[in-house]
């Protein structure tokens, strides 16, 4: 039998988790909710999907022209788990539902850490959100320097992390954010949250991140400086990053920038340009001893939906090893096949 899921959020990250769901061979999309009707909602008319909108809004749906099938409330009765996609700090406040009608939720990056019971990745704690009510996808950034800091603990163990990022000024479709000049300082003192969020994973790793936001839609970038506890060559760290799934290695001398790499996955027919993977400069990678520096790029709007997908296996316990969770998303989603 199926998982049955609900989308409630149809944005940006709900859109790409809704059409990931669709993909997986042990899940059933429900439906997604959409809570005004706007050039966003096409797609999902379009492809055919169940559209669900709050009580008070049937009226402005069916005035655009678009017929819904329920309110919320018939969603999150008809599934299994609901995946949380609303904006940051509306999660929280859909939780008494959740609970009142006794689903299990999957919140995203954008809420705090209390939301859930276990803040998930993957490839760093799949087991601890296996049969949980509530877990939290971290967001972006602390995805991709979780996936990064996964990798080299497998060359040994990680003693501390220092990271700058370049963080994207906003999604292509937010027309009203910036900065559309100037990079910013984001805070001007350390550490930037994402440390702090990913200790909600590892508790006790020693990282501190400087954050930049800078005046472009396509990625951010991270540089990191990474102590490990023990000396390391070139050559084991890059095998480490090839073999971590979800991590790309690429040629600088052929891609330089995460505009020639966004239109690559355009050129070579990925979902919206989607790139689900850390993308590792294998050129950037630097290693003397036990230090080792890298650069890469994180798809801000495309790495957290293979996560969420799994993290839909965790919660009911549907797959208990998260490799082979990680195995049927990458699959399904072409993940490391594209390029
Ligand atoms: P978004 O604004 O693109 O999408 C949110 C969707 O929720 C929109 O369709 C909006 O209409 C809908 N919505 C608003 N209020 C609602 C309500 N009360 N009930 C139901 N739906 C409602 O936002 P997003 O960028 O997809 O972000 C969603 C979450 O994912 C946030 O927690 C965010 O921090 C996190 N996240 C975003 C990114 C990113 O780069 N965009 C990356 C990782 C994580």
């Amino acid at each position: 039998m199926k998982v049955k899921v609900g989308i409630n959020g149809y944005g940006t990250i709900g859109k790409r988790v809704a059409w990931a769901v669709m993909k997986q061979p042990d899940m059933e999309l429900v439906g997604v909710v959409k809570t005004r009707p706007d050039w966003e909602v096409l797609s999902a008319v379009k492809m055919g999907l169940k559209l669900f909108t709050l009580k008070d809004r049937v009226r402005d749906f069916h005035e655009f022209g678009v017929e819904v099938h329920g309110t919320v409330e018939d969603l999150i009765r008809s599934v299994d788990v609901v995946i949380d996609a609303t904006p940051e700090d509306v999660g929280k406040t859909y939780k008494p539902l959740y609970e009142a009608l006794g689903r299990k939720a999957i919140f995203q990056g954008g809420e705090e850490e209390d939301v859930a019971e276990v803040s998930f990745n993957a490839l760093v704690n799949y087991s601890e959100a296996l049969g949980k009510k509530f877990v939290r996808v971290v967001s972006c950034n602390t995805t991709g320097l979780l996936r990064v800091i996964h990798a080299l603990s497998r060359v040994s163990k990680v003693r501390s992390v220092r990271g700058v990022i370049v963080r994207r000024g906003a999604d292509l479709k937010e027309v009203k954010k910036g900065p559309i000049e100037g990079l910013v300082l984001n805070p001007p003192k350390p550490p930037s949250h994402h440390a702090l969020d990913v200790k909600t994973v590892i508790k006790d790793l020693d990282i501190i991140t400087y954050a930049v936001v800078a005046p472009t839609t396509l990625a951010h970038i991270h540089t990191l400086y990474v102590r490990l506890s023990q000396p390391a060559t070139k050559e084991a760290v890059i095998d480490a990053l090839n073999a971590t799934p979800r991590i790309l290695l690429v040629n600088g001398k052929i891609l330089k920038s995460t505009a020639e790499l966004r239109e690559l996955a355009r050129d070579l027919g990925r979902p919206n340009g989607d790139i689900y993977e850390n993308v590792v400069w294998e050129d950037s990678v630097w290693v003397n001893n036990d230090e080792v520096m890298l650069t890469y790029a994180v798809h801000q709007e495309a790495i957290v939906v293979p996560e969420n997908v799994d993290a839909v296996r965790a919660v009911t316990s549907l797959v208990k090893d998260p490799l082979e969770s990680i195995k049927i998303t990458d699959e399904t989603l072409g993940i490391k096949r594209w390029l």
